[in-house]
């Protein structure tokens, strides 16, 4: 079940991913991102979810989850926004 916290987390999210121009990650920058996210005590198993944020985090490359959008980051800093400007 979605909490409030959650609602509130992805609203905040969305709105700067799409003031940031909606920049995406790429399929390896999602891999490296769930590889850290697999390994974290704040990792939930069963729903894939960050225990922190409330954000639905996984390998795939999809809008709901939060390692697909460049903009994004880890709230306790274990792995960065992605760099989109070359
Ligand atoms: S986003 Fe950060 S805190 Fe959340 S599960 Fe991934 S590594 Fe852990």
């Amino acid at each position: 079940m979605i909490k409030p916290y959650q609602v509130k987390n992805f609203l905040i999210s969305l709105f700067w991913h799409i003031y940031s121009g909606y920049p995406k990650a790429s399929k390896e920058q999602i891999l490296y991102r769930f590889g850290i996210c697999r390994t974290c005590e704040f990792f939930d198993t069963k729903n894939n979810q960050c225990l922190q944020c409330g954000c639905f985090v996984n390998d795939r490359k999809i809008f709901m989850n939060k390692l697909a959008w460049g903009d994004q980051q880890c709230p306790i800093n274990k792995w960065d926004k992605i760099n989109t400007i070359s």
